[in-house]
């Protein structure tokens, strides 16, 4: 039996629950949660509203499109900060590898855990933020509706961040947006086309299929769509068949927020098709799978970009122009995919290359003309093309913890995000470090950390060499390294060589000098290095005896029948391979060994204000032939009063560890501190597995503090990149 109640109507005045935060974060995909997290996190009362049941947007298990960014192409690029916390947390509790098909609850978990925990937010699920009320160019209030409680809510704050992706409450706002693509000429951008239009990118719906051991019938319902032959699924590889295709994407000519629905069902008569094609149309290997999980919410790619005091355009990302403001960095490819999806005859993805990692200045994510409003996310403030690499993920989510950290200053200083670019961006960059993201080319300047003026002595150091082969690549062409120098000076090096010519071969090296590890040709070449290299296994010594200047330096080994060079699997930070190929993604390491030996991983880069490989590996490693513990000190010339002290330890930016804890981390550590001569216990870790520790202490007097490694997840090696003394 079922009582009929009269629907109750919302209406403003007497039915919204009023409620006041410093700050309120709309959307709580990857971006709203790192901004609401990094917010609250300095003290600021943060609601964060997300109009669905779990967090993470297209991330989330509803979704399930992997977290990308910098990494992909470029090394030791993975973003740091919050998203990296909770990568490593899900990955260390994870039973299932981060790729798309296998996202699950658990990630959901993390992410919501994580916001739960923190004190200062108010976490509103189910919750639609639908409007602004706004008023002179600034929000006053949102009001939001939640779903199951028949709630609203009137959430008024200070500030608020729309890192929603379509940005209704900064469209409700008034917020000077566009949609669609601009015109070739209005930016200069090749890639544009020739005219302006409304047309975007597409939104998918993605699926898991599972194999069942047993042979699967399918039969294609008539409303799905049908592809009779591979022609009909052109440029659309459909071999891997476990997870979705994100090519299943439409919406692009329609308006892709307000035919939601619309696409959403069509995109259902794609899967399906698609579905059908593989089980039914030829032999994909598809006769034992079967769908498992079927998308219903589309992810979205593209809709409305909000306008801010700069548009980041192709050139700034091509060009990879530094900004004052830098506040976050990309690395993704420009990814354009054609507005038609799989309507289209065309590829799919229009990728281009990039050079490199390039800055996003903090203009870029707050309103031309709403004064309290910032964004992250897919919306913010870039050209049509430029989106094609700045809506990763991750890279959203750096802009995210920008952005929440940039609301902190708003309120210490009682300014807007415009007033704070301009008067406080040294010390929001310095923010942004200090909570471990990484700005590029920028420093720590932190005036406040203690450790900048401490003399850092380590147990031990490793020697840059290579000695363990695990294979061998053959001389077919140029091979090469490149590495630091950390003595100015190389009299010789020796490379481990195989050659099979009976009466043995010359082999000749070019040595030159390089600015980083990612620099393909020598930035200038010193001298060319000529050494036999008799039949059999051997290490070879190249004379060179050159001087540096720079702290890189690059070998070429010439093609050269029967030859091969032994490599190693193992990568060392900050040491580049180059071959055949994108040599950016090749991994490993050939044996060399140089005279005198090269110490680029010295106790000092602790201090040296930049926590990961940037033109110097940046970090300490202790040498793996001594027993841990391994220890780093740090001392002062006085006694300092210590309150907190910050450890960034390594957990591989270079590749996500698949599941659990990092090898490289250090799992175990103490700390102690000397005071009067004696030195005293502080604490003890047992099973961190995290980059990015933060002690807070009752404060202690000291003139030295010491880390003790006492254990890893694996690596024979201590490894930390930063310490920073409060
Ligand atoms: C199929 C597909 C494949 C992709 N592949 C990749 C990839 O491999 N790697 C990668 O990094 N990126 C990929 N992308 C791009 C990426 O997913 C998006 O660009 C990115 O998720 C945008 O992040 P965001 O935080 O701005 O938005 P979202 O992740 O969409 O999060 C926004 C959140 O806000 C909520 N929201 C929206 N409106 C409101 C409202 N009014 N009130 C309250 N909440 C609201 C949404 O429900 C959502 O939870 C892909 C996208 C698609 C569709």
């Amino acid at each position: 039996m079922s009582i009929g109640i009269p629907l109750r109507l919302m209406s403003e005045g007497d039915e919204f629950e009023e409620k006041r935060y410093d700050l309120t974060v709309i959307g709580g995909g990857l971006s709203g949660v790192c901004a609401a997290i990094s917010a609250a996190r300095h003290g600021l009362k943060v609601s964060l509203v997300n109009d669905r049941p779990v967090l993470g947007g297209n991330s989330s298990s509803e979704i399930r499109v992997s977290v990308g960014g910098a990494d992909h192409d470029f090394r030791w690029a993975r973003e740091s900060g919050i998203v990296e916390e909770l990568r490593i947390e899900d990955r260390y509790r994870n039973h299932e590898s981060a790729s798309n098909a296998k996202i699950n609850s658990r990630w959901d978990m993390v992410l919501w855990e994580y916001v739960k925990r923190e004190d200062g937010i108010d976490l509103y699920l189910n919750t639609t933020a639908r409007e602004a009320v706004a008023k002179d160019g600034r929000i006053e209030s949102v009001l939001a509706y939640q779903l199951g409680n028949e709630r609203a809510y009137r959430i008024a704050s200070d500030l608020y961040i729309d890192a929603s992706g379509d940005g209704q409450v900064a469209f409700s706002a008034g917020a000077e947006y566009r949609m669609g693509r601009e015109s070739r000429d209005e930016f200069g951008e090749s890639l544009a086309p020739e005219r302006s239009d409304k047309k975007t990118m597409g939104s998918s719906l993605m699926f898991r299929a599972v194999d069942t051991g047993r042979p699967v019938r399918f039969e294609r319902p008539d409303w799905a769509r049908e592809y009779r032959t591979d022609q009909d699924l052109p440029f659309r590889s459909h071999r891997r068949l476990d997870a979705g295709h994100w090519w299943i994407e439409l919406g692009g000519t329609s308006d892709v927020i307000h035919d939601n629905e619309e696409i959403r069902d069509e995109l259902l008569a794609c899967l399906f098709g698609v579905w059908d094609h593989v089980k039914n149309k030829g032999d994909h290997g598809a006769e034992r799978l079967a769908l498992d999980w079927i998308g219903s919410v589309p992810g979205k790619r593209e809709s409305r970009r909000f306008m801010g005091d700069h548009i980041l355009t192709q050139d700034d990302i091509e060009l990879r122009r530094g900004f004052p403001d830098v506040v976050a960095y990309g690395g993704w490819p420009i990814d354009l995919h054609p507005p038609d999806g799989i309507g289209g005859k065309q590829i799919p993805a229009d990728i281009h290359a990039i050079p490199g990692i390039y800055q996003i200045p903090f203009r870029c994510l707050f309103s031309r003309n709403v004064e309290n409003l910032m964004m992250a996310g897919r919306n913010i403030s870039v050209t049509h093309v430029a989106l094609g690499s700045t809506r990763l993920i991750a890279t959203g989510a750096v802009e995210g913890q920008a952005v929440g950290a940039a609301a902190y200053l708003c309120r210490k200083y009682g300014k807007t995000p415009k007033e704070v670019c301009q008067d406080h961006i040294e010390e929001l960059q310095q923010l942004i470090l200090r909570d471990d993201c990484y700005l590029p080319n920028t420093r720590n300047r932190d005036p406040g950390d203690l450790a900048r003026q401490a003399k850092v002595t380590s147990s031990s150091d490793m020697v840059l060499e290579e000695t363990t082969p695990d294979s061998y690549v053959a001389l077919d062409s140029e091979l090469g390294l490149n590495f630091p120098v950390s003595t100015g000076y190389l009299e010789s090096i020796d490379l481990h060589l195989r050659c099979s010519s009976p009466s043995g071969v010359e082999a000749s090296l070019t040595l030159g000098t390089a600015n980083n590890w990612d620099d393909k040709e020598p930035t200038e070449e010193l001298l060319t290095s000529r050494a036999f290299v008799p039949r059999g296994d051997s290490w070879v010594t190249f004379d060179t005896d050159a001087r540096f200047e720079t702290d890189y330096c690059s070998i070429r080994l010439d093609p050269g029948p029967d030859i091969e060079w032994a490599m190693s699997a193992r990568n060392l930070i900050g040491v580049q391979r180059t071959g055949p190929g994108d040599f950016k993604k090749l991994r490993g390491t050939y044996l060399f060994k140089t005279v005198p030996e090269s110490r680029p991983y010295g106790g000092e880069n602790v201090i040296n204000g930049v926590a990961r490989p940037e033109g110097w590996p940046n970090i300490w490693i202790s040498d793996p032939r001594q027993q841990f513990p391994q220890s780093l000190q740090l001392s002062f010339q006085e006694d300092r009063r210590i309150r907190q002290i910050r450890l960034t330890f390594d957990t591989d930016i270079d590749r996500l560890v698949d599941i659990g804890p990092v090898p490289q981390c250090v799992r175990t550590y103490s700390l102690s501190y000397r005071t009067g001569g004696e030195w005293l216990d502080l604490l003890r870790v047992d099973e961190n597995h995290h980059r990015l520790v933060v002690h807070d202490l009752d404060p202690v007097s000291a003139d030295s503090v010491r880390v003790n490694v006492l254990e890893t997840w694996g690596s024979p090696r201590a490894s930390i990149y930063e310490v920073r003394i409060y």
